[in-house]
This record gives C-alpha cells, sequence and structure tokens, in this order.
C-alpha cells in the first residue's frame, strides 16, 4: 500500500468514534476517515491535529480509511497561538478553490513554507497577504503587475481590482488602490517568502491590502473567505 504525505487542514465528527480528516497532499484535497478517532491518546493523538504533517496509509474506497500514520512535522507553534491559527486557517481556506489539475506539488510546497514561515516568524499577516496573492497563480487569476493592463505603459498610478491589475494615470478610475499598494502587492507576489520578512509595511498598507484581496477574489473567484471576514470584525 502506498504511503502518502499530507497536511491536515481540518477534522470533522463522523459517526459515534470516528473522525474525517481533510487533508493537502502532492496529489490533491482528500478527506480520510479515522476509525476511533475519538478515543485517540497520546501517541496517535496528532492524527487528527490541524496543522499537523503526517505519513499515511489509506484502505481505498469511497471514503478512504486510515491504515497508519507517521507525524512528519508539527506546527506547533501555529496551534499554540490565536493569531498564527488565523492566519493558517484563512490560507488554509483558499485550498479548496485549486482544481484538480492545479500543480499540486508546488501549490503543496507554497502552503508548507507558508505554515513554516508563520510557526516560527512573527508576521503572519505578511505571509498570510503572500500566499492569498501567490495563490492566485493556481487560479489563472494572477494580476497584471508589470504595466497598464489597458494601454501598457510602465508608469503606473495604482492597481485597479476590475481591470485586473495595475493602470496608469490615464486610465485610473474611482475603484482603485494607489501605488504604494500596487508595488507591495507586487513583491508579494514575486518575493520569495523567506525574504518577506524584511518587508515593513504600515497599518494602512495593510488595511488595504486586505481589502485589495477581498475584493479580488469576490470579483473574479466568486469568493468570499469566511475566515477573513472573521478577522475584520475582530
Ligand atoms: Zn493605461
Amino acid at each position: 500500500m502506498a504511503k502518502n504525505k499530507g497536511i491536515i487542514l481540518r477534522s470533522i465528527d463522523f459517526k459515534e468514534t470516528s473522525k474525517i480528516i481533510y487533508l493537502i497532499t502532492e496529489s490533491g484535497i482528500r478527506s480520510v476517515i479515522v476509525r476511533g478517532a475519538k478515543k485517540l491518546t497520546g501517541r496517535t493523538l496528532f492524527l487528527t491535529n490541524s496543522f499537523t504533517e503526517i505519513e499515511y496509509q489509506a484502505k481505498e474506497a469511497d471514503l478512504p480509511v486510515l491504515t497508519d500514520g507517521d507525524l512528519l512535522f508539527d506546527f506547533s507553534g501555529i496551534r499554540n497561538d490565536y493569531l498564527k491559527y488565523f492566519f493558517a486557517e484563512n490560507i488554509s481556506a483558499y485550498l479548496y478553490l485549486a482544481s484538480p489539475e492545479v500543480d499540486f506539488p508546488l501549490l503543496y510546497r507554497l502552503f508548507q513554507a507558508s505554515l513554516k514561515l508563520i510557526d516560527n516568524y512573527q508576521d503572519a499577516e505578511i505571509i498570510s497577504f503572500a500566499f492569498e496573492i501567490k495563490f492566485l497563480f493556481f487560479l489563472g487569476l494572477k494580476p497584471e503587475l508589470t504595466n497598464c493592463v489597458c494601454c501598457g505603459n510602465l508608469e503606473i498610478a495604482a492597481i485597479d481590482v476590475d481591470k485586473g491589475g495595475f493602470i496608469c494615470h490615464l486610465h485610473k478610475g474611482s475603484q482603485t488602490f494607489d501605488s504604494e499598494v500596487a508595488l507591495a502587492i507586487k513583491e508579494l507576489y514575486y518575493s520569495k517568502l523567506e525574504l518577506l520578512k524584511d518587508l515593513s509595511l504600515s497599518s494602512n498598507v495593510r488595511q488595504e491590502i486586505r481589502q485589495f484581496i477581498s475584493s479580488y477574489y469576490q470579483r473574479h473567484a466568486n469568493f468570499i473567505n469566511k475566515v477573513t471576514t472573521n478577522i475584520r470584525k475582530d
């Protein structure tokens, strides 16, 4: 039986004593039944903990049943910090938008690297922003981040949600975010995650980036992230 690697995203109760865990793997999002999970103790408790990377075997069926699981990495920094947990949940919510055809090995690496940085590094919000913007690539929705969407002009005045990217002075409408936000979004998209710890963003720019991401996903992917909506309420 083949071994699979996966990161547990969440678990829900199933029947009397079992749970279903949802994992991202290198071949897609999977759900697996963990029999007797509500009675698990000690060594095997990790099998249903969110943000745990495991290696597992499952008996194939309509609902595969887990037969064996080993701990690979425990993102304990995330589970022990309310804000980190929030941002980890926030980025997880996007994964279900990925169609089965996307490059899951690449997406898996991006998600895993994002969790590791959220786990270790203080500024979980910036890592979350970067994931949310980089993830647009997997949906085929990457914004234009080099020149004006309308005319190709390289002198950028703003970023526009409806038009899908950078725009120049001539094409600037009312529903736009200014060039400081536009350039921050470009940096978040193109920079390696590990380098973003040197990025400093004012709270104003952060608020606008959050608004841009929410509006962009709503407009182009018809998606409202409920976790983000809760961050706003808090
Ligand atoms: Zn233009």
